[in-house]
């Protein structure tokens, strides 16, 4: 069988693989990445970006993003095809595939087609149509991604029913979609088809609090705009049983059966590890079944490191690019780079969209940590009245009395862009005085910075302050 040598062997071409792959090949390591799909990209690049893609048609075709100002509403006569919103998500899903492509070749990473699976703890068998070849390194990356989680309740494969990974295969638009779950992938994909204009689009979530990691006053501004939108909740409440025939039927916790059309179950997602023979290597699972990593990302075989969604946490694009180069570090003692930085960003691309980053004001109640918090709306800012965005707000958490900015929420339009100059200014160390101090354009949602900081400063002189 066919054997070749490297420094580090990457399973996986999604965010974490193509990253962790060119830094260690961009300081001179010999490379192997392995991918068993026809593309590069992983999870994002097949399903994200190309979901992103569709919303973004959904808003210009629907007229939705500012039908409030132009009194614009466009329905669908129930004759539209998934395939026919899908254009854009093909040419940005082919430029994903064509950058990460030359950014391999560009570092010299030998890309090997097929299904990677350990035969012992530094050799990796791929298997592929064409026969299969051993691997052998030093050092391997495990960036297998994750796999949507698929509750026994649920009959998968029956017409209709759909995970976060199978939805964009979906050919036909159906009336009425019912999503269960009410986190990120649920409210992206109740908000991308609602506007789409499906008649009838619900979520059904175990809790009231729709994205239960976002700030609860931007959680419930959300849940209002979705509702606005037309999005109906069943909340709290639960599936309980599902009925295939002869139709699509949920039966809730609550005692209501819904008879459903289409069904999107996001329920989170499990680490992509089944095809990988881990026990091969040695490396353990813990009980729950993800993949334990120290602060290196070693998981329990010390030269056998995993980054991105395989190991869970926030499972984001973002910070599995970044644990992976850290991974590399690590591994290579590259020195030029200290850690993941500690302020992670959250972008949920809902419309309107949500972007966090640090501390919520409920973490640091707590915490018992003292603090006081500016707000300012997009509707009492030049540039969001200009662009008639009606939900959208800024709202910083600063420390008391040393004025640190602790944490940084957004609901509204470009929220996800937005958050970089919070993003940046908390990993600068910034204080409510330098945003008072920063000259922002105008008219410019970037303006909202100063006026929240200004409300905060307000807030601490009337001493309207959370103490502990
Ligand atoms: C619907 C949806 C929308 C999302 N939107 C966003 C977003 O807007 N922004 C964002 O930052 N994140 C988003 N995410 C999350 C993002 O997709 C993931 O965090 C990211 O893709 C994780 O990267 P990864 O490299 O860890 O894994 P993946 O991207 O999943 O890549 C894993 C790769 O490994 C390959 N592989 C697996 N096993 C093997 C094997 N045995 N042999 C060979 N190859 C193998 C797979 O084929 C795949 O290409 C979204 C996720 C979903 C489901």
């Amino acid at each position: 069988m066919e054997r070749a040598t490297y420094d580090l062997i990457v399973i996986g071409s999604g965010p974490a693989g193509e990253k962790g792959a060119a830094q260690a090949a961009y300081f001179d390591k010999k490379v192997a990445l392995v991918e068993e799909a026809p593309g590069y990209g992983g999870t994002v690049a097949n399903t994200g970006v190309p979901g992103k893609a569709m919303r973004e048609a959904a808003l210009y075709l629907s007229g939705l993003r500012q039908r409030d100002l132009h009194g614009l509403t466009l329905t669908h006569d129930g004759t539209l095809t998934v395939d026919r919103f899908m254009h854009r998500g093909r040419v940005v899903r082919r430029a994903l595939d064509q950058w990460i492509g030359a950014n391999l070749e560009r570092h010299h990473v030998d890309v090997h087609r097929g299904r990677a699976a350990f035969v012992d703890a530094h050799t990796v068998r791929v298997e592929a149509g064409t026969g299969s070849r051993l691997l052998e390194a030093g050092v391997v990356l495990i960036a297998s991604g994750s796999i949507p989680h698929r509750p026994p309740t649920f009959p998968f494969g029956e017409p209709g029913v759909y995970d976060s990974d199978t939805i964009l295969q979906m050919e036909r638009l159906p009336r009425s979609l019912t999503i269960v779950g009410g986190g990120a992938i649920g409210c992206e994909y109740a908000c991308l088809f609602k506007a789409l204009g499906l008649d009838d689009v619900r979520v059904i979530n175990s809790s009231e609090r729709i994205l239960p990691f976002a700030d609860e006053e931007i959680g419930s501004m959300l849940r209002e705009a979705m509702e606005s939108l037309g999005i109906g909740f069943h909340t709290p409440d639960a599936v309980e049983k599902v009925e295939a025939r002869p139709a699509l039927t949920l039966c809730l916790r609550s005692g209501k059966c819904l008879e459903v059309e289409a069904l999107l179950v996001a329920l989170g997602r499990h680490p992509n590890v089944a095809a990988l023979r881990l026990e091969n290597a040695g490396v353990r699972l813990d009980e729950q079944g993800q993949l334990p990593v120290n602060e290196h990302f070693q998981t329990n075989v010390p030269h056998i490191y995993a980054a991105g969604d395989v190991i869970g946490g926030h499972a984001l694009s973002s910070t599995a690019m970044e644990e992976a180069r850290m991974a590399m570090v690590h591994a290579f003692d590259l020195k030029y780079k200290s850690g993941v930085s500690p302020f992670l960003p959250i972008g949920v691309w809902t419309i309107p969209e949500v972007s966090m980053v640090g501390e919520t004001e409920a973490g640091l109640r707590a915490k018992g940590v003292a603090h006081v918090v500016g707000r300012w709306r997009y509707d009492a800012n030049p540039r969001g009245v200009l662009i008639g965005e009606r939900w959208g707000l800024l709202k910083l958490l600063f420390s008391w009395p040393d004025e640190k900015l602790l944490g940084v929420h957004l609901i509204g339009e470009n929220a996800c862009e937005l958050i970089a100059a919070g993003l940046v200014a908390m990993t600068l160390g910034a204080t409510c005085s330098t945003f008072i101090d920063t000259c922002f354009n105008y008219p410019s949602l970037s303006d909202l910075y100063k006026y929240a900081a200004y409300d905060a400063m307000g807030r601490i002189r009337r001493g309207d302050v959370y103490r502990p």
